[in-house]
Order: C-alpha cells, then sequence, then structure tokens
C-alpha cells in the first residue's frame, strides 16, 4: 500500500553502465520485450521476468527519454560546506510497512532499509497551527490527539488496519518473490482485496462523512491527503484517500543510500539494455518478410518488439499509438503538477511564530502557496543551517518564499513533477493488455488512477511481467522446473 509522510527522508544513489542506442532487429530465437520507461514498474517487471531462467530467454529493451533512470525516484546532492554534500531524495521517499514488494526487493538486492527521519509535526490552518507533536512526549501526543478528534481517530485506526490485512491479500501465496497471475484489468488484479477496487468507484469524502468526523476529515485526514497527493480529500476516490492514510501509519521507511538503488539494480542485475536519452515517439505495426511486427520509433532509431509495455502513465508519455490503440489507453486523466523546492534556512518566525514544528502541513482548502514545508536534513549540532522541502501546486515566486522562510534563506532547487493523477470519481481504468497486429502491448500505469506509489507501480510491473511470459508462451527452463519441484 502506498507510503508517503510528512517526514520524508532523503538519501544516495549509485551508479549503472548502460548500453549505447543501435537500431536492430530481433533474431528468431529469443523474442524482444522493449520497455517505454526505466521508473519501479520497469525494473520490476525486469526482475520478475529474468528471475527465473525461461527458454527462450527473452531480450529486454529499456527506453528511457531522461539521462538517467528511476523516473519519479531521484536524488539531488547538495554541497554543506566546501567538503561536504548531501544526498536527498527529490521524488518518492518513503515506503510503508505494508509495502511487501518494496522490502522483497530490498532484501533481494542486499540493500538497507532506514527508518525516515522523526520530528515535530503541526498542522497548519493558514493563520495558527490547530494542532502540534511534541519533540519527547509520545505520551502528551496521544492525549491531545484524542482530545482534538476524540472517537473518530480510533475508527480512523481501525479503518486502515482492516484495509492494510485486505490488501495485503493481493501478494501470491508464495510472498511478493513469487510467480504473480497474470491479471488483464485492475478489477481481476485486486479482486482477492475484498472490495478494495470498489473503494475507487466511490469519493473519499463519503467514507469520511460515514466513518470520522467532520474535523478529522477537514484537518488531520485533509493534510494527509495534500501532502500525499496535493488533493483534499473531496477531490480523493475512496482507494486513493485509503492510500494516503495507510501511508501516513508508523512503520514507514527508505532505502538507505537513496531508493533510487531499487531501479539501478534491479535493471542491472537483470540484465536489461537500458538505452538513456532515448524518447519513444512512436509505436506503430509493421511486415517484415510478410510476418507483423511492432516498431518502436525514436528521433534517430528504430526497433522491431514481439512485444512493447509502456511503463508510464500515457497522459505524460508522449507516445503516439494507433488511433483504436491510443482510444483505450486514454481515460483524460489530468496529472497533479506538484513543485518540490529545497530552501536552506529557517523557517519564518513572523508566519510560524519563534519555535515553529520541523514540519508543517495543512488542512483542506488553506489558501498558502504550499501545501507542506519540511526539514529534511540537518546537522547534527544543529550549528548549519536545515534543508527544507516544500511541496507546492504551482512555482514559488519570491513573496511566496518570504512569507514561509526567514530572509537570508537560499533557494537550492526547484522540481516541477507531473506528479500523480488528480482523482476522478468512479475512476476508469484502461486495460493492463492490448492487442496489435503483430504483438501484445502491456501498460502498467492503470493502477495509479487507484493510488500512485512506489509499492503500486512496482506490483504492476509484476503483473506485467506475468502477463509477457503468458502472451509469449515463455517457459522455465526444465532444469529450474526440477528445481522447483524438488523444493516442493
Ligand atoms: C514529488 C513526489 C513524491 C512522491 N512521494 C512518494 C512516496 O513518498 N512514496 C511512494 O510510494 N510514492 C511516492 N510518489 C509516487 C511514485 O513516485 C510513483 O507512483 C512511482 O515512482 C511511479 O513509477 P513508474 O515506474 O510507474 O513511473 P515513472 O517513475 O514515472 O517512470 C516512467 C519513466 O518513463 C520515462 N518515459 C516517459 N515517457 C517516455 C517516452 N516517450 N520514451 C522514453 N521514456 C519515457 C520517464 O522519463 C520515466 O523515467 C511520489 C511522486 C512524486 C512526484
Amino acid at each position: 500500500m502506498a507510503a508517503m509522510s510528512p517526514f520524508r527522508r532523503f538519501l544516495p544513489a549509485a551508479i549503472l553502465v548502460f548500453c549505447t542506442s543501435t537500431a536492430f532487429a530481433s533474431d528468431a530465437s529469443s523474442s524482444t520485450v522493449c520497455v517505454i520507461g526505466a521508473g519501479i514498474a520497469s525494473a520490476s517487471l525486469s526482475h520478475f521476468l529474468t528471475k527465473t531462467p525461461l527458454q527462450p530467454s527473452p531480450r529486454i529493451l529499456v527506453f528511457e527519454r531522461s539521462a538517467q533512470v528511476g523516473g519519479r525516484i531521484g536524488t539531488v546532492h547538495f554541497p554543506i560546506t566546501a567538503d561536504r554534500t548531501v544526498k536527498i531524495e527529490s521524488g518518492a521517499s518513503i515506503i510503508a510497512g505494508s509495502n511487501q514488494l518494496m522490502r522483497y526487493f530490498v532484501q533481494f538486492l542486499d540493500l538497507q532499509a532506514a527508518p525516515p527521519r522523526r520530528g515535530t509535526l503541526g498542522l497548519w490552518d493558514g493563520s495558527s497551527l490547530v494542532l502540534r507533536t511534541s519533540a519527547n512526549s509520545k505520551m502528551r501526543d496521544s492525549i491531545s490527539f484524542v482530545q482534538r478528534y476524540g472517537r473518530a481517530l480510533f475508527r480512523m485506526r481501525r479503518f486502515v488496519s482492516t484495509l492494510l490485512s485486505d490488501y495485503a491479500k493481493i501478494y501470491p501465496l508464495g510472498g511478493p518473490g513469487a510467480e504473480w497471475p497474470p491479471c488483464e484489468t485492475m478489477q481481476q488484479l485486486f479482486e482477492p482485496c475484498h472490495g478494495l477496487y470498489n473503494r475507487s468507484q466511490m469519493a473519499f469524502s463519503e467514507v469520511v462523512e460515514q466513518l470520522f468526523s467532520a474535523r478529522l476529515g477537514s484537518e488531520l485526514i485533509a493534510a494527509i491527503t495534500r501532502v500525499n497527493y496535493g488533493q483534499d480529500p473531496a477531490e480523493m476516490n475512496g482507494f486513493s484517500g485509503a492510500v494516503g492514510l495507510a501511508g501516513s501509519g508508523a512503520d514507514l521507511w527508505a532505502v538507505d543510500g537513496g531508493n533510487v538503488q531499487i531501479v539501478e539494480q534491479l535493471l542491472k542485475r537483470s540484465k536489461a539494455e537500458v538505452l538513456l536519452n532515448t524518447k519513444i515517439e512512436t509505436v506503430t505495426s509493421t511486415k517484415v518478410d510478410g510476418k507483423n511486427r511492432l516498431k518502436l520509433e525514436s528521433e534517430r532509431d528504430s526497433w522491431l518488439c514481439d512485444i512493447v509495455v509502456l511503463a508510464a502513465p500515457y497522459e505524460t508519455a508522449d507516445v503516439k499509438f494507433p488511433e483504436a490503440l491510443a482510444k483505450s489507453l486514454s481515460v483524460d486523466r489530468e496529472f497533479q503538477r506538484t513543485h518540490a523546492t529545497f530552501v536552506r534556512g529557517y523557517l519564518n518566525s513572523k508566519t510560524f511564530g519563534s519555535d515553529p514544528p520541523d514540519a508543517i502541513l495543512t488542512t483542506e482548502g488553506v489558501s498558502e502557496p504550499f501545501t507542506s514545508v519540511g526539514i529534511v536534513w540537518h546537522d547534527v549540532d544543529g550549528k548549519e543551517p536545515p534543508i527544507f522541502k516544500v511541496f507546492s501546486k504551482t512555482k514559488l515566486t519570491a513573496p511566496s518564499l518570504a512569507r514561509i522562510f526567514q530572509r537570508g534563506s537560499k533557494k537550492l532547487a526547484q522540481f516541477p513533477w507531473l506528479a500523480y493523477p488528480k482523482f476522478n470519481v468512479p475512476e476508469r481504468f484502461p486495460m493492463f493488455s492490448h492487442n496489435l497486429p503483430g504483438g501484445d502491448v502491456i501498460y502498467t500505469s492503470p493502477v495509479e488512477s487507484a493510488g500512485s506509489a512506489m509499492e503500486m507501480s512496482a506490483v504492476s510491473g509484476a503483473n506485467a511481467a506475468s502477463l509477457i511470459k503468458q502472451k509469449l508462451r515463455l517457459e522455465p527452463e526444465p532444469a529450474q522446473e526440477e528445481s522447483a519441484k524438488d523444493e516442493l
């Protein structure tokens, strides 16, 4: 389930070796799987397609339009002193304890999970902090939460715990690293999860009204949906709202050294050939030696493929598909712009008082230039000014920055992400698999309309790998089958 928190942690990255772009046609003995995009969905797919040796073994080509892999997972480096640099997550940062597939990847790759940075938190209604946590008394915090939200708080906790046990049923019986059954639709994928799919067909505000209270909904729950998705509860569907709540629990983590390592290392270990700086412009059917094939074209090159995977949102990928397929992939989904701005300095005491919390989230409908602001790095002895990350829907102007930060604070960088879908009830989901003369086209991003998170895309990547094996009739090598039987 999704995983985002007010306390985001920012960590370093690693190095990869990639091949360069050359036009070619696949040979007859092995199939060529062409993947558009090198984010977590693509990495998960590559892992599950190569984890068990297959016959015939497919060739995996991954096309990435930017200069690095990771997509919406990435790190940024900031110099702190002349001889010291810190690495901070610029995109997806926090993973929830319930995210079994991300946990499995960390173990498989021998990476380390680290807890996110903890600090004090405040809820800002545009003129004051309606609630704030203390630095050293969990007990006092619990009491003030219960005093403010009463029984609704317990109902919310129960709701999240039921949700998580329903969600856990999505994983195969053998665990997240086992073979996933191939699913053609979102409904099938979420079938084991007791009605979770239905939540995407209803407004989250219905859940809030029925189960919680107006105050909990407009303050704490709104703060969570705003920091995670830049949207108020009234704009969320029941699934994505629940995903946000599930990712706000206590058992959060990130990958020590940077989440992007999962993408880098899964692609590397699966021997996927990654072509960076290669934007795919068109996907068409073509005839070669009398046989239908799929053709991918960039500005300079073209490739023949047996199967194509679109491992990026159709709405942001800017790939031209044949008209009928384009219609099936499109659900008129808009994407929410979220600017992640990094500032080194101190919060403005005129706005937030002389002792502001480490992270400030905004309540429902607040008209501030930011949706959240929080410390993502500070020195152990507190001598150096900390680094803050601000999320905002529009680019922060000089007056907006001056409202949030003390004079003398310095803007370090800004990332204008097309971050996640603008949710739209009832959500419509394109199918995962589509057919063109010459081969199938698999699409991983329908899941994002339920909830956009690393785990969701990783799950969709695992499902895509199973669909590919089914479509291309790829079987485990006989030796592998024997050893699998032995294990039983
Ligand atoms: C600011 C921010 C904070 C977030 N925080 C969290 C968090 O804390 N926890 C969490 O779980 N999730 C978080 N998310 C959501 C999470 O990042 C995404 O849901 C997930 O990473 C999506 O992965 P993906 O592989 O499906 O797509 P992407 O990561 O978008 O990967 C798609 C790739 O395809 C490439 N591409 C697109 N079109 C083409 C083309 N035509 N040709 C070639 N390449 C192409 C893109 O460049 C990109 O690299 C956050 C997202 C943002 C933006």
